[in-house]
């Protein structure tokens, strides 16, 4: 426990015995220790403990560095974050930080990003702060050249990755950028990696549009075919499916998707990451609305992230602004919902890692 926690002992009326203590973030240890303190909901930070969805590097150009990026989590009071690359990277030499600033340049998924996370990982792990490491090189249109690829990265880094993505199924934002949704039929060439990655429970994160304004479930097929052909996988479906270009679905016609799918294959999670879905959905009050029951029956099927992406003009005050708002629909969720989703319970166990989620403070509790 970290030096700043005062952990009083209350005796409860029934005798139960209780950690409170004055708020101060608890250490990566804390999640593990059986005598951790409880969750004050009323005290601590309403944000998550876990990042599920960080970029450490850019699109291109210079990236925050791995140690100011940890120091970052540190300080928010994340304790668990996945590491990931980019899943198309411009090419070197182009002056672009971020694709839509340069429509025509193409971007490509690249090996590059992983091994520089990996290499720094290996040279400096964190004490405080639980990194998992991902791929996040797959060409998911050229599902021949992966194997090899994860094989490489397993010989240069054993045991290091644990995660696979964001990889892109259809990403409209990369339409001038080269990019294309990957061909229907190609996604049962995905067969060999995707048995790797079942075997060795990896979980398998795809940005795949549900569609765009237009035509809000044009891409709908994408990812349905995904869970037909691999439904033992272990799936997270970045966004639940939004995006820039599909902000105005209606929510019952959008739940009504993410229902059917997450009924229908239990091994599919979504995350619920990006500023752009709080700033477009969740923060308007009517729509809100309708998503927080939805968030609150599937608690144990929803990962938080920021969705931060690490080029070098951002600083902490982004990061902790990126989580803020990312964070903010789940202020308003139940204390098991908050448990499952912000304080790492389902990451936990989509991971098989050997940490736990405090338990929520009972509320009402002098905690001084
Ligand atoms: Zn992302």
């Amino acid at each position: 426990m970290n030096g700043l926690t005062t952990t009083l002992r209350a005796l409860l009326p029934g005798a139960a015995l209780i950690a409170v203590h004055a708020w101060a973030q608890p250490s990566l240890d804390d999640f593990r220790s059986p005598d951790a303190p409880c969750h004050d909901r009323s005290r601590g930070p309403q944000t998550a403990v876990v990042d599920t969805h960080v970029h450490f590097r850019p699109f291109g150009g210079p990236a925050v560095s791995f140690e100011d990026m940890v120091a970052f989590l540190d300080r928010s009071g994340v304790r668990f974050a996945n590491v990931y690359g980019i899943g198309q990277m411009l090419p070197v030499g182009s002056p672009c930080t971020y694709y839509l600033d340069c429509p025509g340049v193409p971007v490509l998924p690249t090996l590059k990003n992983d091994f520089a996370n990996a290499a720094n990982f290996v040279s400096d792990r964190p004490e405080n702060v639980h990194l998992t490491m991902s791929m996040t090189f797959p060409d998911l249109a050229r599902p021949e050249t992966v194997l090899a690829r994860m094989d490489l990265l397993d010989r240069e880094f054993p045991g290091v990755f644990r995660w696979m993505g964001e990889v892109n199924l259809v990403k409209q934002a990369l339409f001038p950028n080269a990019h294309r949704a990957v061909p229907l039929e190609r996604i049962a060439a995905w067969a060999p990696f995707m048995k790797r990655l079942r075997e060795r429970n990896i979980p398998f994160a795809v940005h795949s549009d549900l569609g765009h304004d237009g035509q809000p479930m044009q891409y709908l097929p994408w990812i349905e075919e995904v869970l037909r052909l691999y439904p033992d996988n272990p799936i997270v479906w970045m966004h639940l499916g939004l995006s820039r270009e599909l902000t105005r679905i209606d929510p019952g016609v959008h739940l009504g998707v993410l229902r059917r799918l997450l009924d229908h294959y239990p091994a599919l999670m979504v995350d619920i990451s990006w500023r752009v879905i709080h700033d477009n959905v969740f923060s308007r009050p009517e729509l809100r609305a309708a998503y927080l029951p939805f968030i609150e029956e599937y608690s144990t099927r929803i990962l938080p992230g920021s969705d931060f992406l690490a080029s070098a003009d951002k600083n902490f005050d982004v990061y902790t602004e990126e989580l803020r708002v990312t964070s903010d629909i789940l202020a308003d969720l139940s204390d098991e919902a908050f448990r499952n989703i912000a304080l790492g319970e389902n990451y936990f166990r989509l991971l098989g890692l050997d940490y736990q989620a405090p338990e929520i403070c009972p509320a009402g509790l002098p905690a001084e």
